[in-house]
Order: structure tokens, then sequence, then C-alpha cells
């Protein structure tokens, strides 16, 4: 390029060019060199603005560098240490309301799920494994939350505030509701009419005999307390009931652990119940109230689910930049050729509207089905497709371990499946639109 040609280039550059425009012109003209990161950090209110850019710092701190050997050996993992710090940083109680946990009445009217989105997608971004070891907990958490039962919560929450803030030694939650024979069942209308539901609950003096079986469970091995969701015996899915199970009861046991290809950091195990006794005191909420609180536990997890998506995908991305600009092709970096900026900007559209999605779904007090369903199917759908372009992008170097772009492909590839398939969420939007949209096609029709 010659030097007229690059001074004129210069020169026509928005930034520059807007020197032309009066005062209230620039003004009206947003030229600031501001990573998209920032522009929509902007956008949020502050509390969300705050827990993501301290997040954005712990997991470049605390997460990245374990990333990598805790993904080929997550066996040898202790998750403590880890856990602790988080727990220290107030990450463990972001949904629990002001002074029990870090939530203001105003982040609730704005969307507790906000701040917890913006929190997963930073974990994410560094390793999906340990974005789910720490995001989990909050899943087992909501049932509490969820059941609106302030028994229930004030009896379970102080102790555990107390422990996991001043302490440094969090309570992990989990949550139980998959079994070996029903998955997506329980977690569409449908599937769960016929669900067949091996964990039961038998009403005794003082409380509840449980007896089944859990699988999948994201933290189970590590979990103190997991909630779990039983039918009462001789009766369906109706009768759901939700109990909070804690670790030394006697009979309940951690089974196998599974071999993931995905976010191994996290383990999904195996819960064993063998005539767990379980006191009415840890039952969440009323009996019987099990199945609408997990459908709604569900409708507030699922777009904290694709934020975590969103990570993964931008992990790749971020990784496949760096990879681009280092790279060369012939005499030029392959950032500098047109197909490959176009083929980056992409990535980086596609993740900005997934993220759209996923803030829209989170910034409403109470979280509804069809709009958590909608995120979370396309974040993860999206983190998806901006992994395979990475490793298009970035060709050998896409598929081994040292760039971190081929677990993130494996990362995401679980916020398909789990938390419902995307099939069964895709379900969960017309359920939910069905007696309007998919109906009379809208409001004007
Ligand atoms: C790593 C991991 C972690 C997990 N963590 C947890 C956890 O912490 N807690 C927990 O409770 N569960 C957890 N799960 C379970 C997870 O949510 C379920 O596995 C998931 O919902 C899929 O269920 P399934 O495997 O039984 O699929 P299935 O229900 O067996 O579905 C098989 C296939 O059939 C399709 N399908 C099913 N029904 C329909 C239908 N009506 N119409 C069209 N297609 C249909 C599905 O989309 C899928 O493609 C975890 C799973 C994994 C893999």
């Amino acid at each position: 390029m010659n030097d007229a040609l690059a001074e004129r280039l210069e020169r026509l550059k928005p930034r520059n060019a807007a020197t032309a425009l009066d005062w209230l012109g620039r003004l009206l003209m947003d030229n600031r060199e501001m990573s998209a990161w920032e522009h929509d950090t902007c956008t949020l209110p502050r509390g969300a603005r705050r827990w993501r850019r301290r997040a954005l710092a712990f997991a470049r701190e605390h997460i990245r560098p374990l990333a990598p050997e805790v993904d080929l050996h997550p066996d040898d993992f202790d998750p403590r240490p880890l856990l602790s710090k988080a727990a220290r940083g107030g990450f463990q109680t972001l949904i629990f309301i002001s002074p029990i946990g870090r939530a203001s009445i105003a982040t609730y009217l704005q969307g507790v799920g906000l701040q917890v989105a913006v929190v997963a997608e930073e974990f994410a971004t560094e390793c999906g494994g340990l974005a789910l070891r720490l995001m989990a907990h909050n899943l087992g958490i909501a049932p509490l939350i969820l059941s609106g039962n302030f028994h229930t919560i004030l009896r379970h929450f102080v102790p555990y505030y107390l422990k996991s803030t001043f302490l440094g030694s969090p309570e992990v939650m989990a949550y139980a509701i998959t079994e070996p024979g029903a998955g997506s069942d329980v977690e569409a209308t449908e599937g769960g009419a016929q669900a067949h539901l091996l964990t039961s609950a038998k009403p005794v003096k003082g409380g509840y005999l449980l007896n089944g079986q859990k699988t999948f469970i994201s933290g189970g091995a590590i979990a103190n307390k997991v909630t779990v969701y039983a039918r009462i015996e001789g009766e369906g899915i109706e009768s759901w009931t939700c109990f909070l199970v804690e670790k030394g009861m006697k009979g309940f046991s951690v089974g196998r652990r599974e071999k993931k290809m995905g976010q191994r950091a996290c383990d999904a195990s195996e819960l064993i119940f063998e005539d767990v006794f379980v006191p009415h005191q840890n039952v969440v909420g009323k009996p019987r109230s099990g199945w609408a609180n997990n459908r709604n536990v569900l409708n507030f997890s699922r777009p904290v689910v694709g934020a975590m998506a969103l990570g993964h995908g931008r992990g790749a991305f971020e990784r496949c930049v760096e990879f681009c600009r280092k790279t060369y092709l012939g005499p030029r970096r392959l950032i500098e050729y047109q197909d490959v900026q176009i083929e980056l900007a992409d990535m980086m559209i596609s993740l900005w509207a997934a993220r759209t999605m996923v803030w829209h779904s989170c910034r409403q007090l109470r979280c509804y089905q069809s709009g958590s369903a909608a995120a979370k199917v396309f974040a993860s759908d999206t983190a998806f497709k901006v992994c395979n372009q990475a490793m298009e992008l970035m060709g050998d170097y896409g598929y081994v371990h040292a760039h971190g772009v081929e677990r993130s492909w494996r990362d995401s590839r679980l916020s398909q499946i789990y938390e419902g398939t995307n099939e069964i969420n895709r379900l969960a939007v017309f359920e939910h639109q069905q007696s309007t949209d998919f109906k009379n096609g809208g409001p004007n029709r």
C-alpha cells in the first residue's frame, strides 16, 4: 500500500472523519475505542457490572492456570481450595439476598439470574469444567429459594452463609432430578407424565425413608447437601417432593463417577439412596410441590447454562484471535486476510446475538419457560458453531490440547445436552407459547 492511500484510509476512518461534524454531531457519534466486552458491560445494571469485572479477574487469576491440567487429570484435582477462594470472593452466595448473600433487592428486581449469568460466562471462558464445578451448586440452592418457604430458607442459609463467606469453607450443594430411566422425561410435561421414576419416599414417623438412585449429578461426589426429587411411594410424578439430603445421612452414598468428554473438571456422579431417613425439616417447601418447583428451577437455570455456553464459545474465539494475530500465512499474518476477518467477525456477531438473548431472558424478576429455554438453545448451539469455526481457522493447532480450543469444543457440546437436551428445550418453547403464538400466530392475528 502506498503512503498516499494509507493516509487517505486513516482520514476516512469514522473516528477521524467525525472531526468534520458539529460538536453535537460528534457527541451523538460513539467512536470510543472500546472492546465489545466493555461496551456490553456498560449496559449492565451496577451490581451485575461489578460482578462481571470481578469474575473476569478471578477467572484469569485462579481458573486459567488450573484449566489445562485439570482437564487432563480430573481425578487428581482437589477442588476445595478453589471453592474456598470463590466463597471468600462472594461467588458462592451470589443468589442470596443481602445481608445473607450478595444480592440486593434491586438485584432481584432487575433479575438475579443476570448476576449469576455474567459470572458463569467469565468462568466458562477460562474453563468449562471448573465453571460447572463452581456454578453447579447454585443449582443445588435454587430449589430452596424458589420453594418460597422462609423457614427452609433461613434454617439452611444462615449457617451456610457464615461458613461460606467468613470461613471460606463453602458447603457445596448439588441438584438431583435425573434417574437412570428418566432424563428428559423429568424436564418436560409430556415426558413427566410417562416417566418411570425409581426414587421414592415412604412417609414414616418424623419424616420419610428415601430409596432409589440419581445419575449424572454434577458435583454430586463432593456435595455436602443435595436437593433430591422423589415421588411419594405408590404415587406418580405429581407427588414429587424435594428433599435436602445431607452427606453422612445413613444409607446415602456416591456411586459411579462418569468419564466425561467435556467439562471434565466437575464430576457427574451416581447417587444412591438406601433407606435414607430424611426428617420433615429437610423437606424443601411443601410436600408434593416438587414438580412445580423443578420446572421453575429450570426456568432460572437454563439461561445460566446458556451463559456458560457463551463462555465456551468466547474462550475458543479469544484463543483463535490470538492465534490469527501471531500466525503467518505466506508473507502476512492470518488476521490480515479479509476472509479471516469476515470469519472472526461472524463468530463475534454470533456470540453477541446469543449474549443478548441470554441477558434478556435473565433480566426478569421471574424467568419464564420459553424465554429461558430459547436462550439456552440458541447460546449452546451458537457456542458449538463458534468453537467449530475456531477449530477450522486454526487447523492442526485447533485440534491439539495445548491451545485450548478443542477443550472449549468438548465443553460446549455438553451444554447442548444437559439441563434438558436442546430438542426438549425447543419443546419447552412450543409448550409455553402453544396457547398464544402457536395458536393464533401472535398478538395481531
Ligand atoms: C455431564 C452431565 C451433567 C449433568 N448434570 C446433572 C445434574 O447436576 N443434575 C441432574 O439432575 N441431571 C444432570 N444431568 C442430566 C441431564 O440433564 C440429562 O441427561 C439430559 O436432560 C438428557 O437426558 P437423557 O440423557 O436421559 O436423554 P434422553 O431423555 O434419553 O433423550 C435421548 C434423546 O431423545 C431425545 N428426546 C427425548 N424425548 C424427546 C421428545 N419428546 N421429543 C423429541 N426428542 C426427544 C433427546 O433430545 C435426546 O436426543 C447431567 C447430564 C450430563 C451428561
